[in-house]
């Protein structure tokens, strides 16, 4: 079976220009030959421009703030990735200590930081109660007495929310949905009253807020409005109880174009989202949306560089020097991106495996794919801002690639690559 069907996304700062493949203003091959591959691009327009799109909806017609843009910096957390983000205005959504330390390294003022994560340790929530934050996402009531005891050795008030697991489908690959009652997110729909009422009575802890996030990729807004609703019954029936919600957390999960999928556009989906929420009366709420992927994703692209053509029997294999190691999304969810050549070739199409150097069966970056390459050449695996680089790890004792972000004709390296020594600078052999 050949892919050649599937369409490119539509990508903002990256365009193929007459055959060669440009980052804004920047040719790929010309990063290549200056920082090697493999090479992680980001293009600072294409990441303004999904953030703009969320604010702009986040403002109704007469200038009033709706809802808050809390990036979800998993996704990609990259100083200067995060640090454009600060810049434009944006929260983060944070899920360990580290990213806790990141927002810090950047300056990001605490109360724009929601801390969240179904299994955060006692040192992760004394360090995110020390720094400050808007709020702790709590997921079980085992959590929640953990905040309050930490709370209490601190001799501070613990700010929180509890995360709904509202037990819709969410319609997108099984590892990445995360509302549904068989997944290990969030307190399940019908213990969070109980939860809230012993949250009010513990003597350190803020109700402040109720959050859900009901996973990841996901390509149609009704499972979206069927949370919210759910999510509104609860903030209900909490008022009638004398529970007060200040603020709404919706999480993120709304997905991008990797080639076939039409998910709503940004505006689109957060009006649909924002609309729902004040016809249902509830627009007093702070409303906090969490966008990942939506926002990074097709803002960057892995290149790569064609080590070996391998003619197979069944297969023919285009060996490249990226692999699962800089991008799992494949290996792990069987993920498609688009490849592209950075420079069109006059050569014949052959239809490839486009696979990496590390010693897995699973090690894929691309299946049936039909290019026009030689060895050496130049491979733009696209769409791979968000969960790309973040996700990507030493195995076969590969040092991370360099990440370069664009602006214009400028490009700038925010990460060198790992060099070969210090991947072992940490190990010492046993005494002789
Ligand atoms: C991962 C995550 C997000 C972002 O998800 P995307 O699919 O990248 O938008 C938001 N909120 C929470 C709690 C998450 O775990």
């Amino acid at each position: 079976m050949t892919r050649t069907a599937i369409p490119l996304p539509h990508l903002i700062g990256f365009t193929d220009r007459g055959g060669n493949w440009y980052a804004e203003e920047v040719p790929l091959a010309q990063l290549a030959k200056e920082f090697g591959t493999p090479l992680y691009v980001y293009s600072k327009k294409a990441l303004t421009e999904a953030y703009q799109a969320y604010d702009r909806a986040c403002i109704d017609a007469t200038g009033k703030r709706r809802a808050r843009i809390h990036y979800a910096m998993k996704a990609n957390s990259n100083l200067a990735v995060i640090d454009c983000l600060r810049q434009l205005g944006s929260g983060f959504d944070l899920v360990s200590g580290g990213e806790l330390a990141r927002a810090l390294a950047i300056g990001a003022d605490p109360q724009s930081l929601v801390f969240a994560g179904v299994g955060k340790s006692a040192d992760e929530i004394a360090q995110a109660l020390k720094a400050g934050v808007k709020c702790i996402n709590v997921e079980s009531i085992s959590e929640l007495h953990k905040i309050n005891r930490v709370a209490k050795e601190l001799h501070c008030r613990a700010p929180i929310s509890l995360r709904v697991n509202p037990d819709v489908d969410a319609q997108t690959h099984p590892y990445i949905s995360t509302g549904l009652k068989g997944n290990k997110f969030g307190i399940a729909y019908h213990e969070v009253l109980k939860t809230y009422r012993e949250a009010a009575l513990l003597s350190q802890i803020d109700v402040v807020g109720i959050d859900c996030h009901i996973g990841s990729q996901i390509t149609t807004t009704s499972p979206y409005l069927d949370a919210v609703d759910k999510v509104l019954d609860l903030v209900a029936q909490l008022k009638k109880e004398g529970i007060e919600i200040h603020h709404l957390d919706l999480g993120g999960g709304l997905g991008i174009s990797y080639g076939a999928e039409c998910p709503p556009d940004i505006t689109e989906f957060t009006n649909a989202l924002l609309n729902r929420v004040a016809e249902r009366g509830f627009g007093y709420l702070d409303l906090v949306l969490e966008p990942g992927r939506s926002l990074v994703g097709n803002a960057g692209v892995l290149l790569t560089q064609v080590e070996y053509l391998k003619p197979g029997v069944e297969k023919n294999f285009c060996i490249v020097d990226a692999a699962m190691t800089e991008l799992m999304r494949p290996a792990l969810y069987e993920a498609y991106h688009g490849i592209v050549p950075v420079q069109t070739k006059a050569v014949e199409n052959v239809t490839y495996d486009i696979v990496g150097p590390v010693c897995e069966s699973g090690d894929w970056l691309g299946k049936d794919r039909s290019l026009a390459v030689e060895e050496g050449d130049l491979l733009a695996i696209l769409s791979a801002g968000a969960y790309g680089f973040v996700m990507a790890s030493n195995y076969n004792t590969r040092p991370k690639p360099a990440e370069i972000m664009v602006d214009g004709n400028k490009a700038f390296l925010i990460r060198a690559r790992e060099k070969m020594v210090d991947l072992f600078a940490n190990e010492t052999v046993l005494p002789k």
